[in-house]
C-alpha cells in the first residue's frame, strides 16, 4: 500500500491501520485537482501520524501532508509558562478563523482543511491569494494558516475587516516531517514572498512574560480578539495557547445555540477556563461581576433565541455564505459538504460576472428536534 511505504511503516503497523480503518478518502476527484491521482487522510492519530495527515498520489510522485498538531491550553499563565518553556517566549496573536494547510501538489496549491479533506472552495481562494512564488523556491514546505473572515464555511467572523476571506500564516512547517521553522525565519519567509502572516506581539523572558500577556489578554479582548498562542522562539518546545474571557464567552454562546449538536466537553472546559482566569486576573468586585454577566449571557440569551425558533416552526440553523469563482467548484463544493455529513440546505445561488454567491444554512438537526419535543411537553 503506497501509505504505508511513504510513511516508513512496518509490516505490522500497516497491517493495524488496515484493520482500524483509519484512512478515508481525502477528496473527490476532479478535473479541478487535476494534480492528485489518489489522497487518502488520517481519521483519528495513529502512532507519531497526527490526525488529519493525507498521504496523496501525484502527477509528481507520492507525497505525504503531515496534520497539523494539537495545541494544549494553559489554564494559569503563572506558572505555566515559566515551566514549560526554556528561556524565552515568542507571543503571537492568535486568530479565530479555521487552520488550512496549503501545500503545492504538482503544478497547483491545494488547501488542507484541519481533518485532511482537500477543500474546494479553500482552494479555490488559496490559488487565487497564494502566489506560486514562495513554493517555486520551498516546494516541500507547507503554509500553516488561519483562514479568517467572514466567508468562511466554519468559522464566519466579522472582526478582522477582512473582505470575503484571508490567509494569515502562523507556521512554516517541512509537509513531510512536520518540522517547523524557528519564529523569526517564518517571519522572514512571510516577508520575503509576500505572504500575510499572524502578529508577532512581543519576545518576553519566560519569568515575567504571564505579566505582559494578562495585560495583553484584557488588550486583545476589548477588542473582541481571539487570544494568543505563546512559542518556543526556536520552536522546539510545543506551543501553549491561551484565550480571553470575551472569546470564552463567544465560543460558548456558539455551543448553546446548538446546544445538542455539541459536546459537552466544549461547554464545560469554557466554563473552568473562566474560573481560572477570574482567580489569576484578580479581578475588581465590578469586573468580576462582568464576567458574571458575560458568562450567563452567553449560556442563556442563544439558548432561549433557539427556542424562540423552534417555537416559530422554524429549524435552528447557521446560515453561511460564500463567494466562489467557478460555478464548477461551487458544485464540487456542494458534494464536499455532503460527503463530509454536514446537513444543509441551500437558500439562494447569485451568478455574476464574477462568479456565483451561495447562500446556504447548516441545519442543527438534534439541537431543533430536541427543542422541539421539550416544547411538546415531553419530560427529558
Ligand atoms: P487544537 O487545540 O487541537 O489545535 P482547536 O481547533 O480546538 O484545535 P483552537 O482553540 O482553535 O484549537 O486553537 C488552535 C488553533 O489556533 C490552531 O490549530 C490554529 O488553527 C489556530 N491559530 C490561530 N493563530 C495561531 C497562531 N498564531 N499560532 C498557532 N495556531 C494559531
Ligand atoms: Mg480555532
Amino acid at each position: 500500500m503506497f501509505v504505508s511505504k511513504a510513511l516508513g511503516l512496518s509490516r505490522h503497523a500497516s497491517k493495524t491501520l488496515e484493520e482500524k480503518s483509519i484512512l478515508r478518502d481525502a477528496f473527490i476527484p476532479h478535473p479541478f485537482f487535476s494534480d492528485v491521482i489518489e489522497a487518502l487522510r488520517f481519521d483519528r492519530k495513529f502512532g507519531e501520524i497526527e490526525e488529519g495527515t493525507v498521504v496523496a498520489k501525484t502527477v509528481n510522485g507520492v507525497r505525504v501532508i503531515r496534520g497539523f498538531p494539537k495545541i494544549r491550553r494553559a489554564l494559569t499563565l503563572y506558572p505555566s509558562i515559566k515551566n514549560h518553556f526554556e528561556r524565552e517566549v515568542a507571543v503571537e496573536e492568535k486568530m479565530n478563523g479555521y487552520n488550512v494547510r496549503i501545500a503545492r501538489l504538482g503544478k497547483s496549491l491545494y488547501a488542507f482543511t484541519r481533518r485532511g479533506y482537500i477543500c474546494p472552495y479553500t482552494t479555490e481562494k488559496a490559488r487565487n491569494l497564494i502566489g506560486m512564488d514562495f513554493f517555486k523556491d520551498f516546494p516541500d514546505l507547507m503554509l500553516c494558516c488561519e483562514a479568517v473572515g467572514e466567508e468562511s464555511p466554519f468559522v464566519p467572523k466579522r472582526i478582522y475587516e477582512i473582505d470575503g476571506l484571508d490567509f494569515f500564516v502562523f507556521d512554516i512547517r517541512e509537509a513531510r516531517t512536520n518540522k517547523p521553522l524557528p519564529v523569526k525565519r517564518k517571519i522572514e519567509l512571510c516577508e520575503e514572498y509576500d505572504l500575510k502572516h499572524v502578529h508577532l506581539l512581543g519576545i518576553y523572558s519566560s519569568k515575567n512574560a504571564h505579566e505582559e500577556i494578562s495585560s495583553i489578554i484584557r488588550k486583545l479582548g476589548k477588542e473582541r480578539r481571539e487570544g494568543v498562542v505563546i512559542k518556543d522562539p526556536e520552536m522546539k518546545i510545543e506551543p501553549l495557547k491561551y484565550t480571553t474571557s470575551e472569546t470564552n464567552a463567544g465560543d460558548l454562546s456558539y455551543a448553546f445555540r446548538y446546544f445538542n449538536d455539541y459536546g459537552k466537553d466544549f461547554m464545560f472546559s469554557r466554563i473552568v477556563r473562566e474560573g481560572f482566569q477570574s482567580f489569576e486576573f484578580a479581578e475588581s468586585e465590578e469586573e468580576f461581576r462582568e464576567r458574571c454577566l458575560r458568562l450567563g449571557m452567553s449560556i442563556l440569551k442563544p439558548m432561549v433565541e433557539s427556542i424562540r425558533v423552534v417555537s416559530d416552526g422554524e429549524w435552528v440553523s447557521e446560515k453561511i455564505r460564500l463567494r466562489f469563482q467557478s460555478i464548477e467548484v461551487m458544485e464540487l463544493f456542494l458534494k464536499h459538504l455532503r460527503k463530509m455529513g454536514v446537513d444543509f440546505r441551500v437558500k439562494e445561488i447569485k451568478k455574476d460576472s464574477g462568479g456565483a454567491v451561495l447562500h446556504f444554512e447548516r441545519i442543527m438537526r438534534s439541537t431543533t428536534d430536541k427543542i422541539r419535543t421539550h416544547l411538546e411537553g415531553q419530560p427529558w
